[in-house]
């Protein structure tokens, strides 16, 4: 019997592995994930600014798949493709007949000056929780440094990860000012972006909205300002200074390492990968999720890094690794958006939706269409048990 290898149990991996039960496909399928939990990625900044817990985004990956998946929680240090063997940090290497590689994506430095040795950013439950452990100390020190900069935080980037993270912060502001006793208006959030537009991919009547709310709630925008460096406590931009005790950094993802350590041509870890998402010359070798670059047909531009899109390449995927242990021709992967959601903090934000017609939110609202994402998501991946736990 083949051996399907599936690396990463993120929102591509466990995807494909569901599917791949699903459809009862014909082999022996083994899931590789570093941690004994899967993770919401795209609410990892709930955690970091702590309006959500770990538990809350996490469910075991073993109650998620059945008793035909073998899952082995280890990490992927590299892949020997030419032997097909994947080579992991603590168990015996992996042999697989087929291969669908979902390891995710990790922080983005772009090359910026100190950006690794000063900043803070988050990309797994670990750092997201380490982010939030930093903020609660460091305006904890405040009642004996007396340091303003300890009431400074500031976000590096604008992109998506950054803007929903300073909804989440300016939530918490009144929480944290009373907890902490901190002097009334004492918290500054500011948020610097190399880009003269924000959330380019929205509407602007709704990117404008999104930047007015923020705003409107003290967050200090410098959008048209690349940061060239960042040294402890200070981010440089051009001639500004942003000194604040708190700096997290947003800016961008690249793929996991593992795709430059296993000899991928690739560029920031993402591969570019053929219309049926197998590795060109490569048949049943899959890169799926964050880890792949995949050309919209339409466009030519590549897609960007998304769930919705890991989630549609994961079936994808599962079908023509299934095509191919039966002999039948793989297909070519076809996307098609449902649109964008951005939550500014628990209770609002701004969504542009393709669904049975086109319709532009904002406010209250777009929390309802945020919180029914997540839990198709958390659905579809586990269980309904899940689900309800995590709200
Ligand atoms: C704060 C934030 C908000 C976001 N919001 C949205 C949104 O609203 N909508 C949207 O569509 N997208 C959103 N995204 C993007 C989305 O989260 C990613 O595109 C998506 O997670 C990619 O899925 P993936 O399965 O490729 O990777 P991941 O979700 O990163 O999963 C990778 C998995 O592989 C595991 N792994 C990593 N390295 C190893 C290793 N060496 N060995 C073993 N296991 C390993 C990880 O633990 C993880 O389980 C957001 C991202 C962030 C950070």
């Amino acid at each position: 019997m083949a051996t399907i290898a599936v690396l990463g149990g993120g929102y591509a991996g466990l995807r494909t592995v569901k599917r791949l039960m699903h459809d009862k496909v014909d082999a022996h399928i083994v899931l590789v994930n570093n941690h004994p939990y899967h993770y919401e990625s795209t609410q990892l900044h709930e955690v970091a600014a702590g309006t959500k817990t770990s538990a809350d985004i996490t469910f075991d990956i073993r109650e998620a798949v059945d008793h035909r998946v073998d899952v082995v929680i280890d990490t992927v240090v590299s892949i020997d493709r030419e032997n097909k063997r994947v080579i992991l940090e603590h168990g015996e290497p992996l042999a697989y007949d087929y291969l669908v590689n979902a390891l995710g994506f990790e922080s983005e430095t772009f090359g910026v000056k100190g950006v690794k040795e000063h900043s803070l950013s988050f990309t797994d439950i670990d750092s997201a929780v380490a982010v939030h452990e930093h903020i609660e100390r460091t305006l904890a020190n405040y009642a004996t440094s007396h340091d303003e900069n300890d009431l400074h935080i500031v976000v590096c980037g604008a992109g998506f990860t950054g803007i929903e993270l300073l909804g989440e912060l300016v939530h918490q502001v009144p929480r944290w000012t009373k907890q902490y006793g901190l002097p009334e208006g004492g918290m500054r959030i500011i948020c610097v972006e190399a880009g003269k537009k924000i959330l380019p991919m929205l509407p602007e009547d709704l990117s404008t909205w999104a930047v007015d709310f923020l705003t409107k709630h003290g967050v200090e925008m410098h959008p048209g300002t690349a940061i060239t460096e960042v040294k402890p406590g200070v981010v440089i931009g051009g001639d500004l200074e942003f000194h604040a005790n708190t700096v997290i950094w947003t800016t961008g993802v690249r793929g996991s390492h593992v795709i430059n350590d296993s000899g991928y041509d690739q560029k920031r870890n993402r591969v570019v990968v053929g219309e049926d998402l197998a590795v060109e010359g490569h048949p049943g070798e899959f890169l799926i999720g964050d880890v792949s670059a995949v050309p919209d047909a339409s466009s030519g531009r590549l897609y960007p890094t998304t769930a919705q899109i890991a989630i549609a390449q994961a079936d994808a995927a599962a079908a023509n690794v299934a095509a191919l242990i039966d002999g039948r021709p793989t297909q070519p992967f076809v996307f098609k958006s449902v649109g964008t959601v951005c939550s500014l903090g628990p209770h609002e934000g701004v969504a542009s939706i393709d669904m049975l017609g086109h319709w532009k939110l904002k406010g209250h609202k777009v929390s309802l269409v945020k919180k029914l994402v997540n839990d198709r998501s958390v659905l579809e991946l586990a269980h309904v048990k899940e689900m309800l736990a995590s709200n």
